[in-house]
């Protein structure tokens, strides 16, 4: 009896501890397999985008082809939502963005697309230098389109984003009837990490707006087919408002004394009404059209270049809404076109204060009784303006530049 009972009593351990075998089995089974609950939590997010998805026509065919055993893209889980403190000086950003090497290309480029070119011009009143400016600023000329599939960066947005995930589930949706309409295929999708596609760097939407099929095959090809992006930027610029025949603006001179206030971008005049203030073309060329309306743009204060900037600046900026986007644009379409560097050098000494900087500055202002709005890191018009009055009140030329030097000043 006692040895049965102790028989059974073993056998009553037995069953625990392989119980507890079999646990740890799945257990160490999961280790080399793992499904982590970050994926499961994204597949379970990417099945939430299957209603809208639908809506828009999406088949369920093309949704599960797309969206089956996608992962977060984790570039693009590390870049979101980042806001960078440090300012890149100006000078820095043209550097890279307007190099020897873009405006060579760009000029080979532009031999060897001249058929296409031209015939883009003639449909679309854009002149190819500044498409071609676009397009090298953009990607390089196709050297560099991110590397990225837009399909997965736009759905990681639209899952895991801090915020705007509505905007980035329409960006993911509309990626997806663009591969089901057969212009692409998915895995041929590339994008920047926060889903910018092709040649030109379309959003998804704005594919959808803007895109062109310049060879008439049915395929609006921004990732392949250089001539369809090229047609694409173009139609973009047209759209915006483009004005045929214009530039984007010229490099001038202001006179001794001049009223640096009046360097605003609200406020526009006929470039001959700024003649008359002394404003001229540097190299003592002529403004060809004296009834175009710009503005006065320092991008650096009164030591660094000065512009007056047409309609067409502004229509560069629907690009991407950056004021040394659109002059490195801008610069690179005039050097494509033979056009010589600034005629004025940029102040690399004294270079823009960071956002923390630029708190410190709007905090010693305001100390000193000049109201700049608050402190919020950014220079905005008030704060511009009180930078302005105490230029004035010490004395100095009021360019209203945000500077190292004159933090150190206030200091
Ligand atoms: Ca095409």
């Amino acid at each position: 009896m006692a040895d049965r009972a102790d028989r059974l009593v073993r056998f009553f351990q037995i069953v625990p501890l392989l119980a507890l075998l079999a646990v740890a089995f799945v257990a160490l089974g999961g280790v080399v397999r793992p499904v982590p609950a970050a994926a499961q939590s994204f597949q379970a997010c990417l099945k939430g985008l299957w209603p809208a998805a639908r809506r828009a026509g999406v088949s369920a065919g093309t949704f599960n082809q797309v969206t089956s055993g996608m992962t977060p893209d984790p570039d693009t889980v590390r870049l979101m939502g980042k806001q960078s403190e440090f300012v890149k000086p100006i000078w820095d950003y043209l550097d890279s963005a307007v190099s020897s090497s873009r405006i060579t290309t760009g000029r080979q480029m532009r031999q060897k697309y001249a058929t296409q070119l031209a015939e883009i011009e003639r449909r679309y009143g854009v002149d190819s230098q500044v498409v071609l400016a676009i397009w090298g600023v953009e990607t390089s000329y196709g050297g560099f389109m991110g590397q990225h599939n837009a399909l997965r960066a736009l759905a990681t947005l639209a899952c895991e984003a801090p915020d705007r995930r509505d905007y980035w589930r329409d960006e993911f949706v509309t990626a997806l009837q663009i591969v089901q309409a057969g212009h692409i295929a998915p895995n041929r999708m590339e994008s920047s990490w926060a889903g910018a596609m092709g040649h030109t760097q379309f959003m998804p939407s704005s594919w959808k707006k803007h895109s062109a099929d310049y060879d008439r095959d049915g395929k609006n090809d921004i990732w392949t087919d250089v001539p369809d992006a090229l047609a694409s930027t173009a139609n973009y610029l047209k759209n915006f408002g483009w004005e045929a025949g214009k530039t984007w603006g010229y490099e001038v001179d202001l006179p001794a004394n001049f009223d640096y206030s009046l360097a605003d971008e609200e406020t526009w005049r006929t470039l001959g009404q700024w003649r008359r203030l002394g404003i001229t073309r540097t190299r003592g060329r002529e403004f060809p059209r004296p009834s175009d309306k710009a503005f006065l743009l320092l991008p650096a204060g009164a030591n660094g270049p000065a512009f007056l900037m047409l309609k067409n600046f502004e229509v560069i900026k629907r690009y991407n809404n950056a004021t040394s986007y659109a002059l490195a644009v801008g610069h690179l379409s005039d050097r494509i076109i033979g056009g010589g560097p600034f005629e004025k050098s940029w102040p690399r000494n004294d270079p823009p204060l960071s956002r923390d900087q630029v708190r410190q500055m709007q905090t010693l202002l305001t100390r000193k009784g000049f109201d700049t709005g608050g402190v919020d890191g950014r220079v905005g018009p008030m704060t511009r303006s009180a930078i302005r009055n105490y230029q004035k009140r010490t004395g100095q030329i009021a360019d209203g530049y945000a500077s190292v030097r004159l933090l150190q000043q206030l200091q």
